[in-house]
């Protein structure tokens, strides 16, 4: 024998890798003994070494383990059924069985029984004319050949039925008859089922094993049993297998240093399923690799990792219903022509009137439009088009005109931190927010035109500086206050962009949606996408701008722009990015510091208004106002205590719908009473007599209230169906809980509501 003898134990864990000994070594060179015919009759079927020894240290890796430990010792070398789903690479746990049992010098061959003639003649034949490998030479059978080594049947639930009782008798006793000449003279190789006039008595003296997906009843008496556990049951040892996967890969890529891959991202992965298994593990690692467009990140981009999380039912496709609007939104034309021709003057504009003109809202247009127009509109329009505004919104234009001055005059930008950025930005997000939510309470924003002029323009800033510091769309993934609430309200849009999985990893190798690139057959060059978001990872509205690129980049059409059910993206088995409750309860905040007098102006030192009077005691009022839901969160985690922290958290996600619709109540104040005046107090300042003439339209408060009121239903209506999906209880807690929804549903009716 040529190859390097090995020890036959295995030994124990080793950075979470439980390894084989043979996995490192070559294979063992033919045994000399066997003849030229027989090498060539093996050769195509030989199984080299094991590929890997059993990943992970979960309680599911031990045990298999054991399993395997116990089968390669047994004495008597019985037969093994090796079962599991699909993608568990169970012909490895056979060669781990044989490599590791004393016979691991003998051979092992592997055949897969789905492509076995019916008449066995590709096992039990000579392989003249049989198609088993025979070369036309002396003809000499497999199982001759074989002597005393392993015989791997792959796939044994697919065998042909009328191949099936001769390879259990081949387990069962050894027993085999060869068929000799053609294929199709004699059928069945076992003595029981043995015809045909070549048909004699042998013995096979190896060890067989089996593979299958399913239980083969035949085998289970006479076969020693190994059930490998598919992935989805060892979660723990998830992190391992990735870290395994990138450090394969990227020593076939020739890396030095293999990327980290963070610990967020393994937890995102956990929730994944994985019905393919370890094959699609080890294909997800290798797409990962292949996409990192930097060619050797220090750490992997979770936007790689993409992943159908949960069946994409009740889908409308838009873009295969009418295909020429696809053609309409894709066009570059019509986008430079809205953002850059139209989109940045009006923003310029509208800021000018807000610092030159009247400063109050009776008489400045540009302050009616902005809190009777702009807010009420964006918040009517999130459940059915999300993050809408974002596709055409005026501080990311100016955003990316800061940044191609930028590179036009060649100052460098930095990557944008990745990994864990949510952690530190979600709630850095989150106080700007509530900051905001006090300045506009405190500075009386609704009522001073170049304050709300300043807000708007601090927010382009924002979106400026880092546009100039980062590469992409820093700002508008991680740090924008508005386009913070954007995302989370679009997770109940009724629309979402998607790129279909399948096409991606089937006809995709450039990504030039994601990483973006030249033009490629009807794909545009781009620079991909500026959130560094990759159209077919996406598991909720919250990190797409809805600007297109990606569907202007892809070559495959793989993107659509899809109706779906209203709040799909909250589900269950969701993982919100850290610190994203913390805007909930910033925005829950706004309502109650809106309307802080009826929640604590009774209270003593309580100031007679927020936008007068001694500036300490009016913030120190409205800090207070605005961090009463927070509170009653807190309390709320304290009560549950640790188990029910998850059920909290999405109990909380449940409330959304109703913190969108108590949101508008508010806002339709204004809206309805102040939207229809826009035209007369425009004009009022230079033309009053033009300007009293001209339509104008105000709600009554009472019809104003009873909208409040039918929007607060609708609301509450949706916040009790997820409560039911989210937390999945049984009817009668269910009917308890949704009383939480009742009462804030009531609640808010009084605190936002008029007539
Ligand atoms: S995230 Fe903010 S800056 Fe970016 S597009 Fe949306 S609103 Fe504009
Ligand atoms: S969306 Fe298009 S460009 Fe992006 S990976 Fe899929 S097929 Fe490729
Ligand atoms: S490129 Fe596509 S996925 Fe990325 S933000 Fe734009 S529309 Fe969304």
């Amino acid at each position: 024998m040529g190859h390097k003898a090995a020890s036959a134990t295995i030994i124990g864990a080793h950075n979470g890798l439980i390894r084989w000994p043979l996995m490192e070594t070559r294979q063992p060179a033919a045994a000399p003994y066997l003849s030229a015919a027989c090498l060539h009759r093996l050769a195509p079927h030989l199984v080299p070494m094991v590929r890997r020894g059993i990943v992970g240290q979960s309680r599911y890796a031990k045990t298999l383990m054991a399993a395997i430990q116990a089968a390669a010792a047994d004495g008597q070398a019985r037969p093994v059924l090796i079962s599991g789903e699909p993608g568990l690479e169970k012909d490895n746990i056979a060669a781990l069985v044989h490599f590791g049992s004393p016979a691991r010098h003998k051979l092992m061959v592997r055949l897969n029984c789905a492509l076995l003639r019916p008449d066995g003649s590709d096992l039990f034949g000579t392989g003249s004319g049989s198609g088993g490998g025979g070369s036309g030479g002396e003809a000499v059978n497999l199982l001759d050949c074989l002597a005393g080594g392993a015989l791997l049947l792959d796939q044994i639930d697919r065998a042909d039925p009328a191949l099936r009782p001769a390879l259990v008798e081949l387990a069962r006793t050894g027993n085999w008859s060869a068929i000799g000449g053609a294929a199709g003279e004699a059928v069945g190789g076992a003595i029981s089922g043995a015809a045909g006039e070549a048909a004699k008595p042998r013995h096979f003296e190896g060890r067989v094993f089996f593979t299958s997906e399913r239980s083969v009843a035949e085998l289970d008496a006479i076969c020693q049993q190994i059930r490998v556990p598919p992935l989805r049951v060892r979660r723990q040892d998830l992190g391992e297998w990735v870290r395994y996967g990138v450090r394969l890969r990227s020593r076939s890529l020739g890396w030095s240093r293999p990327p980290v891959v963070s610990e967020a991202l393994i937890k995102r992965l956990q929730t994944y399923d994985f019905p393919g298994n370890v094959r699609e593990l080890m294909q997800l690692v290798d797409r990962a690799l292949r996409q990192c467009a930097s060619g050797h990140p220090a750490e992997l981009p979770e936007d790689v990792f993409w992943i159908q999380r949960r069946s994409q039912r009740a889908r409308f496709d838009l873009w295969r219903w009418k295909p020429q609007l696809r053609g309409w939104m894709r066009s570059p034309r019509f986008w430079n022509f809205l953002l850059f021709g139209l989109v940045s003057w009006v923003f310029v504009l509208v800021n000018v009137w807000l610092w030159l003109g009247p400063q109050d809202r009776q008489h400045n247009g540009a302050l009616n439009f902005f809190w009777a127009w702009w807010w009420p509109l964006i918040l009517l329009g999130y459940p059915l088009v999300g993050r809408l505004w974002c596709s055409f919104c005026p501080f990311m234009v100016w955003g990316e005109i800061g940044q191609r001055l930028a590179r036009a005059l060649g100052l460098p930008s930095e990557r944008w931190p990745r990994g864990e950025t949510d952690r530190w930005a979600a709630p850095l997000l989150a106080g700007g927010f509530a900051a905001i939510l006090l300045w506009e309470a405190v500075g009386d924003l609704e009522n001073s035109a170049w304050q709300s002029s300043a807000l708007l323009l601090l927010i382009t800033a924002g979106a400026v500086i880092s546009s100039l510091r980062f590469e992409k769309r820093f700002w508008c993934r991680y740090l924008c206050p508005v386009g913070g609430m954007n995302g989370l309200f679009a997770k109940l849009a009724i629309s979402e962009l998607r790129a279909q999985a399948g096409t991606c990893s089937g006809s995709c190798s450039s990504y030039a949606c994601f990483k973006g690139g030249p033009a490629e057959g009807e794909g545009l060059a781009t620079a991909g996408c500026p959130l560094g978001t990759h159209p077919a990872h996406l598991t909720d509205n919250r990190n797409c701008v809805l600007c297109l690129t990606c569907v202007q980049a892809c070559p495959h059409r793989s993107v659509s722009l899809r109706l779906r059910p209203p709040a799909a993206d909250l589900q269950r088995d969701m993982q919100p990015p850290a610190g994203e409750a913390g805007l909930l309860l910033v925005l829950a905040g706004g309502l109650c510091l809106h309307s802080w007098q009826k929640l604590l102006g009774g209270l003593p030192l309580a100031p007679p208004s927020l936008t007068a009077g001694p500036l300490l005691g009016r913030l120190a009022f409205g800090a207070l106002a605005l961090a009463l839901p927070a509170a009653v969160m807190l309390l709320a985690r304290a009560v549950a205590g640790p188990s029910r922290q998850r059920a909290l958290n999405l109990g909380l996600y449940a409330l959304l719908p109703l913190l969108w619709a108590a949101l508008l109540a508010q806002h339709l104040v204004l809206g309805m009473a102040e939207a229809g005046l826009v035209l007369p107090v425009s004009l009022s300042p230079w033309w009053p007599e033009t300007a009293a003439r001209l339509p104008a339209w105000s709600a009554d408060p009472h019809v104003i209230g009873f909208c409040q009121t039918l929007v607060l239903l609708v609301g509450v209506g949706g916040s009790v169906l997820l409560l039911r999906r989210l937390l999945r209880q049984a009817w009668r807690p269910w009917l308890v809980v949704s009383l939480v929804p009742l009462a804030l549903g009531l609640g808010s009716r009084w605190l936002v509501g008029v007539g």
